[in-house]
């Protein structure tokens, strides 16, 4: 299948390890040229370097996403260094494991800046130009827990549904510039941010061999999915033969969501 993604330049939040890593390696293996962003500086750069042998461009940045005026200047740079943008991928770090008791207005104020206005902002920042050409892909990293709450992910059952609402409606506003905008949700990936998980529910007094048994056995598929087994559909929702599919949210997860639809 000719993706049609080669020379095509993606941004991709928060990038230097896990889920978003892994879009973005994969686009780069298609030929994308890429501009990355994450936190840890000398993680990035690493990563930088693993996707420059693929032969492509690539602008890394360090940068928390969560600070509206880095985010801002790196998708600024982002544009300038790649010469021009055709593909977002939103992305940031997960909120922690907490009940509703155990959440603060102070955190939840932050949740929102890092799940909901990074998405808000990073879009505002690309669509002048991908109206401008008529093209453009933009898919958002969620979960799945927009479609079923995850036991003690508060932040993330309540806030990312927000940003399934946004893409909806995005999706309905630029379908006439040519723009597909899209959610991803993955279930249980095997990432660093999988590993936090663990290590607080066996804090809690759990083993991580009853972890993992617990979420294998709930997973038709019976395994926990690797980075990889997203990006294959990040990479499909930004190429050409994607470009009808618009508005939607699609898990990935192995059939642990147990709805029909
Ligand atoms: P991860 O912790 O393994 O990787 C997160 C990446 O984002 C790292 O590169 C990190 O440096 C970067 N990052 C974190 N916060 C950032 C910030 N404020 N600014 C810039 N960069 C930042 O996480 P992951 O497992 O790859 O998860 C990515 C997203 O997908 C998270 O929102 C997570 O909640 C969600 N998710 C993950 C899973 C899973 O099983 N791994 C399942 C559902 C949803």
């Amino acid at each position: 299948m000719d993706t049609g993604l080669k020379d095509k330049k993606a941004i991709v939040l928060a990038a230097s390890k896990g889920l978003g890593k892994a879009a973005a390696q994969s686009l780069a293996a298609e030929g994308c040229h890429l501009a990355i962003c994450a936190r840890n500086e000398e993680q990035l750069n690493k990563t930088a370097d693993q996707f420059k042998a693929s032969g492509v461009d690539v602008f890394a940045s360090a940068v928390d996403v969560a600070n509206p005026g880095a985010l801002k200047q790196f998708m600024e740079q982002s544009i300038e260094r790649l010469g021009g943008v055709d593909i977002l991928v939103t992305n940031a770090g997960g909120p922690p494991v907490k009940s509703f008791e155990e959440t603060n207005e102070e955190e939840w104020r932050y949740w929102y800046e890092v799940t909901f206005m990074t998405v808000v902002r990073s879009i505002k920042s690309v669509l002048p130009l991908l109206k401008k050409q008529n093209w453009g892909r933009i898919i958002n990293i969620t979960s799945i827990s927009v479609k079923a709450p995850v036991e003690r992910l508060i932040y993330s059952n309540a806030l990312r549904l927000a940003v399934v609402g946004l893409a909806k409606t995005l999706s309905i506003e630029l379908g006439p510039f040519n723009i597909t905008v899209n959610n991803v949700a993955p279930g249980y990936h095997l990432t660093d941010g999988l590993e936090r998980i663990v290590k607080k529910r066996m804090e809690a007094g759990e083993t991580r061999e009853d972890i993992f048994a617990a979420w294998e056995n709930k997973i038709p598929m019976r395994r926990i999915g690797q980075p990889g087994d997203l990006a294959g559909l990040i990479v499909f929702l930004a190429s050409e033969q994607a470009g009808y599919i618009t508005g939607a949210t699609i898990q990935v997860d192995g059939g642990l969501y147990p709805g029909t639809l």
